[in-house]
Order: structure tokens, then C-alpha cells, then sequence
């Protein structure tokens, strides 16, 4: 499998030039990577393609979005799910493309769970071999993948914490470049700082009882929040799920 990359170091490319330069390298796929931003309660992995998509595109990517799923599973991640939308990226390009938004950093929840080290190889070894099997699956198992950092340069893209999503996204690229060439996955590096402490027992309680009180009433997703789900959720995931209830209830 050949990797090529739209750009490998903090550097502005154009939409429209990430896509020429993937067909310009006859690219057999092309992923573009993204960190979401919205307010601080949105939260959830979702991926697009182009809305008039051809066969291959529409079975790859169900096979791509399949292989991120026990990922999601394993970091309790909202599925926003398959998504399509006209960006340029995908307009441009003449190959089965795919834009995937990882998750919002502007969630405090979210953030740790992507930004923190913990998950980092994780992720990159989930999207790693979802191109490996979307190439399978296109008849292309040794084929050239485009893979697209967003943003760069002049362009940060989301910034939240001080985080850039154009930074998070290059490393995260140039770390599924090095696993699709044969880098030996190293087992995921545990965050040395504690869980962080926010919430008493009793505050605790209170949230997980409003939680499910939302969830009878409709307000929060019941196939998503299960009582085993709310019993496991730490004290940030616990607050932010507590804003977005609160968030709903005054729109
Ligand atoms: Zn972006």
C-alpha cells in the first residue's frame, strides 16, 4: 500500500488543491480528518461522503464506518453516524473519498477522550485499519490511500484549550501513515495524571438520577445513555451530560 499526504508539516493547502493533489497521485481512496467544533454540549464521531456517491464509495464506506465502531464502543462516543455534505473535498476529488469529524474538542468530555495520549493510539490504529479494509473492499488491498490532515498554516481550524485541531490532526495523520507502513502498534500509553475529581458522591448521585430522569422523559438518548453507561460515566462525561440536559430543557 502506497501512503501520500496533502500536506506532512503546519503548512495553508486549499481544499481544492488537496483534492487535485489526490487525483493528480491516483489515489484509490482519500480520507480527510477532522476535530468538530461546536457548543460546548455537542458530541459525537460522524464521517461524510459526497451526496450523489457511486457503488464503491457507498460499500466502502459502510466497511470504513463498521471498523470504527468498537472504537466508539471502547470510548463511549456518541455515533452521529453517516453523513453526507458537499465539501469541496469530496466535490473534487475522483476517487471514493470519505471526511471524518473524530469528535468535538469543544466538549470537555470529548476533548480528554481524544486529545489525552490514552486514546491517541487507539484511534490511529482503528482509522489505520479502516483504510486498510475500505482498500479490500474497493479490490485495491495494495492501492494508494490520499490521507488528508485538514486545515494548516494560516488555518487552524477548531481551537479549543488552546488545542488546534490543524495540529491534533497532523499528528494523528502522520501516525496512521506510520502503522499503514508496517509500524509496530504500540499498546496505548496510559495517562499517568488521575481521574480528574470534580464531583462529590452526593453530586454524583444527583446527575446519574437526572440522567435517567431526562432519559424517561425523552430528552437524552435511551439506547445511548443505558443504566450501565450512566453508572460508568466519570465526572466530566457526568457534567457535560448534565449541561446538555440543562442546555435542551431552556431552547
Ligand atoms: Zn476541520
Amino acid at each position: 500500500m502506497k501512503v501520500v499526504m496533502t500536506r506532512t508539516t503546519d503548512v495553508y493547502v486549499g481544499l481544492n488543491e488537496r483534492a487535485y493533489f489526490a487525483n493528480r497521485n491516483k489515489a484509490d481512496l482519500f480520507v480527510s480528518y477532522h476535530l468538530n467544533a461546536a457548543t460546548a454540549t455537542a458530541y459525537g464521531y460522524e464521517d461524510f461522503t459526497y451526496p450523489t456517491q457511486n457503488k464503491a464509495t457507498i460499500n466502502s464506506r459502510n466497511i470504513y464506518h463498521g471498523a470504527i465502531l468498537p472504537a466508539l464502543r471502547a470510548l463511549q462516543q456518541f455515533n452521529r453516524g453517516k453523513k453526507v455534505a458537499n465539501f469541496a473535498v469530496l466535490r473534487e476529488t475522483n476517487m471514493p473519498a470519505y471526511l471524518i469529524e473524530l469528535g468535538f474538542i469543544t466538549n470537555a468530555s470529548e476533548y480528554n477522550t481524544i486529545v489525552g495520549q490514552t486514546n491517541f493510539e487507539l484511534l490511529a490504529q482503528t482509522h489505520a485499519s479502516a483504510i486498510k479494509q475500505a482498500l479490500a473492499n474497493l479490490g485495491k488491498p495494495n492501492g494508494t490511500v490520499c490521507v488528508d490532515p485538514g486545515h494548516g498554516g494560516r488555518d487552524p481550524g477548531a481551537v479549543s484549550r488552546g488545542y488546534t485541531e490543524a495540529a491534533y490532526v497532523l499528528r494523528f495523520t502522520l501516525r496512521i501513515r506510520e502503522i499503514l507502513q508496517g509500524a509496530k502498534p504500540i499498546a496505548p500509553i496510559k495517562d499517568k495524571k488521575e481521574a480528574v475529581t470534580m464531583l462529590n458522591s452526593t453530586g454524583r448521585k444527583e446527575i446519574r438520577e437526572l440522567l435517567k430522569k431526562a432519559r424517561a422523559a425523552g430528552i437524552i438518548d435511551a439506547k445511548y445513555h443505558t443504566d450501565d453507561k450512566i453508572a460508568k460515566y466519570n465526572d466530566i462525561q457526568l457534567l457535560s451530560y448534565q449541561a446538555a440536559v440543562v442546555n435542551r430543557e431552556f431552547k
